[in-house]
């Protein structure tokens, strides 16, 4: 079964070792320990294609990833004038790293992104400063702590009777459809906002909402949670400042667009999207 992108980075996070100055210094100095090189936020990779690494060299500020078989890993935690950018190249990047690589790249760019948004805090205004390895900043002005956070967006496929609601936004490239998805809100299960999103931007009424699969999503720090709902009819009321199209879509028209066949009637979101995880699983009988 396909994983969804942006996950098995496969490391031991090893939260207790986040708070313990003394074992987090010895393993700063500890032969094994890697760095990861960053351009900007984008990944840099080795003539062998995998994420470049290099030693420590008594930096201050880097966020402890975690241990792979072992050796402890850190991201560097840079100040960027990049941030809630997503340059469209770093996708062909992305598409030439395993997905470990995906993985843990996702993870150093979110935290990065969460730290550079989060200099001061949100109660008092004070300067915070890092602390937990990179897993948090805290205020020394009210004392508050404050913790990466993760925004939840629903991504789902309504279905009827054997066909699948895809949709397309101005912005994608061109025949490209996909999955609808939207921010859950205070106040909501996913459930709920799911058959919200679903009615708000389809006009579709859907019970029997069932959750399929999730993923991190690193621009800027999304979690992705797919799910299928069944739609009570396939009339659609399509809202204009969401969607410029949708249709319904059968199982051999999904199969050949996720087969990248040339004739297909749309084209597929890329692997790395869990929409692309969702329209497989679903095209399977999942
Ligand atoms: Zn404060």
């Amino acid at each position: 079964m396909s994983a969804p992108g942006f996950t098995g980075a496969g490391l031991d996070r090893a939260d207790h070792l986040r708070l313990d100055a003394e074992r987090l210094a010895d393993m700063m100095a500890n032969g094994d320990a890697r760095l990861l090189r960053l351009a900007e936020l984008d990944p840099v990779l080795d003539e062998e294609g995998r994420l470049a690494w290099g030693p420590l060299e008594g930096e201050q500020d880097c966020l402890f990833l975690g241990l792979d078989e072992g050796a402890p890993l850190f991201a560097p935690l840079v100040r960027t004038g990049m941030l809630g950018q997503r340059a469209w190249s770093v996708f062909r990047i992305l598409a030439m790293m395993s997905p470990k690589d995906a993985a843990i790249w996702g993870a150093a760019r979110s935290v990065n992104e969460w730290h550079n948004r989060h200099l001061f805090c949100g109660i008092c205004g004070a300067a915070t400063a890092i602390f937990r390895a990179g897993w948090g900043r805290k205020c020394p002005g009210c004392g508050a702590e404050h913790f990466p956070r993760v925004d939840p967006v629903v991504i789902m496929l309504a279905e009827h009777e054997g066909r699948v609601l895809l949709g397309r936004q101005p912005q994608y490239p061109a025949g490209r459809y996909s999955a609808l998805a939207g921010f859950v809100e205070p106040g909501e299960s996913v459930e709920e906002a799911v058959a919200r999103e679903l009615m708000e931007e389809a006009g579709l009424v859907v019970g029997d909402v069932r959750y399929v699969a999730s993923q991190p999503w690193p621009f800027p720090g999304s979690l992705m949670i797919a799910c299928i709902g069944r739609a009570e009819s396939d009339v659609l009321r399509l809202d204009p400042t969401e969607l410029e199209d949708g249709f319904w879509a059968t199982r051999d028209e999904v199969l050949a667009a996720l087969a990248g066949d040339s004739a297909a009637r749309f084209l597929a979101p890329p692997p790395l999207a869990i929409a692309n995880t969702l329209l497989t699983r679903w095209s399977e009988g999942g």
